[in-house]
């Protein structure tokens, strides 16, 4: 296998909180996963992506962490069905700007490119079309997994091992490692979107407005102020887009309509105060770029790098928090409690909760994986400092509201819920334990997310 330092190596998500030390190995083929996975030791061993989980979902205390980075190769794009078998390590960035050359998009994309395929699937990612397309899992149509067992499998949405599929969407690396996967493309004139953008007045608006004309477009988000007060809080920024053909754009735009322009990143500097980030600085931070959006603007022509993925124009941004880290609290509530959503969005605001990513969307239909997230509701996904005072208290108490309203959190940002909660959100666990079991019948695959939230 490629090169393997022997000593532990300090592992985070992308919070920086709560690092452990695990043995890294840098598999290179099927053959050196599925090498790695008999091999393994006393604590374990578990498939990394590239990190951009928040809490500890990718990594392995004392165990063995396969970063999967180098799993790559040739991308195969075969148009005559839609679809693109690419290795699991593969990051969005190569594959998007692979697709985009040839006139083709991922079927869903998270907010940042820096992910591997095979990390996207494992938590089932959700992108801004969730309510049209629902989430990444919907568009895989096949993937290969290798087992602890020493199987490879090729598993379909609709094949004999149709469960073991669903428990793979979202299963957080806990059934295999996926080694490759086969997705549907969607095809594309231009590698611009065509945008329109609102802003809103309150949080009554925002949510009125969602409501009303989400199902108008394949693509909507809102960006939310929470630090903004009285009648003001939850006003936002509302952008909902579709791709644009090449008549959207301006004509210099027209000569080079698939040219992809990501740009280079900029960096965040390598360390940053404890506190940078906190009500008045987040506070400016909002009303700055609240105040830059137009009130409502049609038709806008912006690059897809753009649209998708603002916050991958600064590498290492979340170094910005400072060395306590950073928690995002992501959760759905379905539709009809509002009044849950409501009342945690208001609890933030009262807690100045300095979070100046605050995006709140409506999703649609899941995919049915055991441990997927999103599910048919209203999300948010707030930022916040870790080491915001009384932050552990607040989201116990938001945790409780989510319970009471059948809503529930998101694995890929967890790293502080209790295993009871996380298991009243979850009734398919049972069934995916069963699932995982055949498969891993000796509890090889482990990670410090499984052990905090009693998954396995
Ligand atoms: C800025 C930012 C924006 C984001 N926006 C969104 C969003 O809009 N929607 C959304 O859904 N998520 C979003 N995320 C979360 C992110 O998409 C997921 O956490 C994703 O899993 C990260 O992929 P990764 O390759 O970094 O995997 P890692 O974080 O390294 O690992 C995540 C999980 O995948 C497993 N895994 C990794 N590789 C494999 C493999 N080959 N086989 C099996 N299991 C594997 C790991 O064991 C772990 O459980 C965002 C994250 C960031 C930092």
């Amino acid at each position: 296998m490629a090169s393997q330092p022997e000593r532990p190596v300090l592992l985070t998500g992308w919070g920086r909180t709560a690092p452990t030390a695990a043995r890294v190995v840098r598999p290179r083929s099927a053959a050196q996963v599925a090498r790695a996975l008999a091999e393994a030791g006393p604590r374990g061993v578990l498939a990394r992506g590239l990190g951009r989980s928040y809490g500890d979902a990718a990594q392995a205390a004392g165990g063995t962490v396969l970063d999967c980075t180098e799993l790559t190769g040739p991308i195969r794009l075969d148009a005559d069905r839609g679809e693109v078998t690419v290795p699991a390590g593969v990051s969005f960035e190569r594959l998007i700007a692979h697709l985009l050359e040839r006139g083709y998009f991922v079927p869903v994309t998270p907010g940042t490119r820096q992910v591997t395929v095979g990390g996207a699937i494992a938590a089932d990612v959700h992108g801004k079309n969730h309510h049209a397309d629902s989430s990444l899992g919907a568009h895989v149509r096949s993937l290969t997994l290798a087992a602890p067992t020493g199987e490879t499998l090729t598993l379909t949405p609709d094949g004999g091992d149709a469960e073991l599929f669903r428990a793979t969407l979202g299963g957080m690396g806990l059934t295999g490692v996926v080694t490759e996967a086969t997705l549907a493309v969607l095809p594309v004139e231009t590698s611009y979107m065509r945008v329109d953008t609102d802003r809103t007045d309150s949080l009554d608006a925002t949510l009125d407005l969602m409501s009303r004309t989400d199902a108008d477009y394949r693509y909507t988000v809102c960006w939310v102020d929470l630090l903004a007060k009285g009648s003001a809080m939850g006003r936002g920024v509302l952008t909902r887009a579709d791709h644009a053909g090449p008549r959207d754009l301006p004509p210099a735009l027209r000569r080079d309509p698939l040219r992809h322009r990501a740009g280079s990143p900029l960096a965040a500097p390598p360390w940053a105060p404890p506190g940078l980030l906190n009500s008045w600085t987040v506070g400016a931070f909002n009303a700055v770029y609240r105040g830059a959006a137009p009130r409502r603007r049609r038709g806008e022509a912006q690059p897809i790098a753009g649209f998708f993925h603002p916050l991958d124009a600064v590498r290492g941004w979340n170094r910005l928090y400072g060395p306590h880290g950073l928690v995002q609290y992501q959760f759905v509530v379905p539709f009809g409690a509002e009044d849950t959503l409501v009342r945690i969005m208001e609890g933030l605001s009262r807690a100045g909760a300095p979070s100046f990513l605050t995006v709140l969307k409506r999703l649609g239909e899941g995919t049915g994986g055991h441990l997927s997230f999103p599910r048919p509701g209203w999300t948010l996904a707030v930022d916040l400092p870790a080491g915001l005072p009384g932050l552990g208290r607040m989201l116990r108490r938001f945790d409780e509201l989510l319970l009471a309203a059948d809503g529930r959190l998101y694995l890929a940002k967890d790293g502080r819920a209790d295993a009871e909660t996380v298991h009243a959100m979850y009734p398919d666990l049972p069934a995916w334990r069963k699932v995982r079991e055949r498969v891993d019948p000796d509890g090889v695959l482990v990670s410090d997310l499984a052990r905090r939230l009693r998954l396995l």
